[in-house]
């Protein structure tokens, strides 16, 4: 059985972000629904890394998924869409990016990024932003 239903609309399996790996994250605990990932295996087409767009088998969600690197990929950042036809666009993926980052730490800290020329504030408990710290 898959956990599409009860999944926000976008999600990233945070256990595979080597970069946030080993580091307690506020944001993470307060809102785990957003971090354990998508727990379907059963996707039209099968997944692979010739394909972003796919359809769950169990329940007839629609997924953008991008896959980690492993040899039998499995979905690492996933954005739900409605049906065919209304697959998210750039724009729109990196804005559901933006969002999982700035939630995983729980929003922002006091002060600036520490990258030059960038006025973001930075994340809660990091020097970066969430641009130039980001998710996946
Ligand atoms: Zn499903
Ligand atoms: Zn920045």
């Amino acid at each position: 059985m898959c956990n599409c239903k009860e999944l926000p609309s976008s999600v990233v399996n945070i256990s595979m972000s080597y970069a946030f790996r080993g580091i307690e994250l506020q944001g993470v605990k307060l809102f785990p629904e957003y971090f354990n990932g998508l727990d379907s295996e059963r996707f039209e087409p099968e997944l692979s890394y010739e394909f972003e767009h796919y359809r769950c088998k169990d329940c007839g969600q629609y997924w953008y998924i991008f896959l980690d690197s492993d040899e039998n990929p499995s979905p690492w950042f996933c954005v739900k869409y409605r049906d065919r036809g209304y697959e998210p666009s750039k724009g729109e993926i990196d804005a559901e990016k933006q969002f999982l980052t700035i939630l995983a730490h729980n929003g922002f800290g006091s002060g600036n990024c520490r990258a030059s020329k960038c006025s973001n504030l930075k994340l809660k408990g990091k020097e970066l932003c969430h641009l130039h710290l980001s998710l996946p």
